[in-house]
């Protein structure tokens, strides 16, 4: 890579393309999410974390952060969009809709969808949800999880075993149904609260990825002591924010 095209990556962070995917690999940071949240508008793309692959240690090594972004993430992307490449009609759907809606799409797409769509949404939302920056929950949310779970103690203790119970890959979920009233979910493999075909549909306010993946290289099989690392890189601002939205 050219050094001038380095200097743009480093500058010019804001208008990241698909031109420069993978730039964040270069300088480790790249300012975060511009249009890539919404579908609808042509291929998926990976989107920047926000942060450097390091910024989280030592509650999750750089490494891990790096396979998991550029590797994990980047396969449910680029097998998201050669399933829509196979049904190019989905492309007027927004990636909420299609997995609202799994039931009655294609076939022949149905499966990839829920699967690398399902994958797809659940990392770059959990990008959201975890970071380095010393946050607290907002008044807002600790009344209702006061009210929902009695305590921040209790809710991190239910969090926690409801993670723990996820057998094989899956994710943990902290929802809110459409009252605001919270609940904890799990999901297998890379399904989600929005997904028409789960038992518990809510909206994600906050999401854990207990695939072994997302921590095997530092935790090996101890997923607890993963678990407890979580509560220190939650990014509660993030987290406040989509309760209060
Ligand atoms: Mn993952």
């Amino acid at each position: 890579m050219s050094s001038n095209r380095r200097n743009f990556i480093k500058t010019g962070g804001l208008v990241l393309t698909g031109i420069v995917a993978g730039a964040h690999m270069v300088s480790g940071f790249v300012p975060t999410h511009s249009a890539i949240i919404a579908g609808g508008e042509g291929d998926y793309t990976l989107p920047a974390l926000g942060y450097a692959y390091d910024a989280l240690e030592p509650h999750i090594d750089a490494r891990t952060m790096e396979i998991h972004h550029t590797k994990h993430h980047q396969a449910y992307i680029s097998k998201l969009n050669a399933a829509i490449a196979k049904e190019p009609e989905l492309k007027t759907k927004s990636l909420d809709q299609l997995l609202a809606s799994l039931k009655t799409l294609p076939e022949s797409v149905r499966n990839d969808i829920r699967n690398h769509g399902g994958g797809h949404w659940n990392h770059r939302f959990f990008w959201t949800v975890i970071g380095p920056g010393n946050t607290m929950p907002s008044e807002k949310l600790m009344a209702g999880i006061i009210n929902d779970f009695g305590s921040m103690e209790a809710f991190k203790e239910q969090f926690e075993k409801k993670s723990m119970s996820v057998f094989g890959s899956g994710w943990c979920w902290l929802i809110a149904d459409a009252k605001g009233k919270l609940m904890i979910s799990t999901t297998s493999n890379q399904d989600n609260p929005l997904m028409d075909i789960v038992e518990t549909k809510g909206k994600p306010i906050l999401a854990l990825d207990v695939w072994e993946h997302a921590y095997y290289l530092n935790y090996q099989n101890k997923r607890a002591d993963y678990l407890k690392a979580f509560w220190h890189i939650v990014n509660w601002q993030s987290v406040n924010e989509k309760f209060e939205s």
